[in-house]
Parts: structure tokens; C-alpha cells; sequence
């Protein structure tokens, strides 16, 4: 059977990462989560000491770029593969509110997005890949053969990830979290390079009253539709 790219893009906590990876599952294609590199390239600046001011120390960052390996690697017992910066397992770090707080303005660095982007592509060379973060159909695969673009209202998704975090174990207030994904939704429309948009071609989901089941059902035929026309 010939494989296919799937792109999935859309507004933060929209529940991207949840339905690529069951898809991926399904289809037993690999899931890449476009998120989780540019929250690995910010935290190695909060580590390096480059997230320290207001803004970040663009220069440096640019200088020590060459310097970051970031990898997948699968954990059987999770079922999905955990981020490693350099060498270290670093999954649940990436996912704290300090992070999200600052990956917006890392995520904005032409040079930043240039490393990332040409590396996803080269996971995608391949094909059988699911992609999910704010730029995939657009412009690291216009040419993927099924795009979505995933919406809901601010209050349902910051909800979402409030119970998330909480789930954890973090200490948030709701009012951080829709801040947040308030802020992310601006900058991340209104930057120069790769802002999100949707791709003219692309399926536009608003889960905001929709089941994950049902979501799922949809999205999992559209896929079979296209794969099937690949035959
Ligand atoms: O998907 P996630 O919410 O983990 O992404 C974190 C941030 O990374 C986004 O808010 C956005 O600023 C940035 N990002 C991006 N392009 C992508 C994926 C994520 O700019 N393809």
C-alpha cells in the first residue's frame, strides 16, 4: 500500500498531538510532533542562559544552533517516542508553563525555523509519517496529501489543558493557561516567517463540541480515502 504525508496543523491545544498519534498508531506510520522541537530549542536557551532578558539573545542562539541534536526515541511501554536534547531525555521539561511561555519568540527566528524545517522534511522523505504543529501543510509539505487544520474556542482549549496539567501534578491557574494559549495564538499568527494559517487545500476541524471518538472517526477516513487513491 503506498503511504501518504499528513499534516496537522492548528491553534494551540486544539488536541493535535492526541489525535496524530492515534492515527499514526492505526495507520503504523510515524508520529512527529513539530511542537516539541522548537520547546527543545527554547529550553536549551533557558539553559544556556539566553532566555535570561525580555527578549531572546538572538545572536547567540544563532551562534549555537549547530550545537543542538534533537531526537525521537520510541518508548515501548508509553507507546510513543520521548523528545532528547543533546543526549537527554528532556519529554517533561518542554511541557512545563515556563516553556510554553517563551516558545512563541523562539518559534519566531527565521534561523530557528530553517534548522527545524529542513530536518522535518528530512523525516518525511520517506512518506507513512503523520506531522502535527503550525506550518506543516504550508510550507514544510505543501505537497502532503492530507492536510488538516484543527480549531476550537480559546475557553475549550485552555479547559483542555488545564485539566491536563493538573493531571500532572502542576501547580497553574486556568487563567495562566488561557493566557497562554491566547498569547501563542497571536504571536504565532502574526510572525514574519511560517505564520499559522491554514493552507488553502487543508480540512478545517472545530472540535470545540466534538468527542475525541468522533473526531478520530472522521479524520481516519478522510486519511483512508487518500491512501486509498494513492492505490
Ligand atoms: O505544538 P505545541 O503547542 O507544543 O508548540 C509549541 C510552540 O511551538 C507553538 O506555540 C509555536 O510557537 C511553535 N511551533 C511552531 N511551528 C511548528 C510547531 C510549533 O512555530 N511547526
Amino acid at each position: 500500500m503506498k503511504k501518504i504525508i499528513i499534516a496537522i496543523d492548528g491553534y494551540s491545544s486544539t488536541g493535535k498531538s492526541t489525535i496524530a498519534k492515534r492515527l499514526a498508531r492505526e495507520l503504523g506510520y510515524v508520529y512527529v510532533d513539530t511542537g516539541a522541537m522548537y520547546r527543545a530549542v527554547t529550553l536549551f536557551a533557558m539553559e544556556k542562559g539566553l532566555l535570561d532578558g525580555e527578549e531572546p539573545d538572538r545572536k547567540n542562539l544563532i551562534r549555537k544552533l549547530d550545537t543542538i541534536s534533537i531526537r525521537f526515541v520510541p518508548n515501548a511501554d508509553l507507546g510513543y517516542a520521548e523528545t532528547y536534547l543533546n543526549g537527554t531525555n528532556v519529554e517533561e521539561e518542554i511541557r512545563s508553563m515556563e516553556v510554553s511561555n517563551r516558545v512563541s519568540a523562539i518559534a519566531a527566528i527565521p534561523e530557528v525555523r530553517h534548522k527545524l524545517v529542513e530536518e522535518q522534511r528530512k523525516m518525511g522523505e520517506e512518506k507513512g509519517i503523520v506531522m502535527d504543529g503550525r506550518d506543516i501543510g504550508t510550507v514544510v509539505f505543501p505537497d502532503a496529501e492530507l492536510k488538516l487544520f484543527m480549531t476550537a474556542s480559546p475557553e475549550i482549549r485552555a479547559s483542555r489543558r488545564y485539566k491536563e496539567l493538573l493531571g500532572k501534578g502542576k501547580k497553574v491557574t486556568y487563567e495562566a493557561v488561557l493566557k497562554n494559549v491566547i498569547d501563542r495564538d497571536y504571536i504565532d499568527s502574526h510572525r514574519k516567517d511560517s505564520p499559522l494559517i491554514k493552507a488553502p487545500d487543508a480540512i478545517e476541524l472545530d472540535n470545540t463540541d466534538m468527542g475525541k471518538d468522533e473526531q478520530f472517526e472522521r479524520i481516519y477516513n478522510h486519511a483512508l480515502r487518500m491512501i486509498n487513491k494513492k492505490k
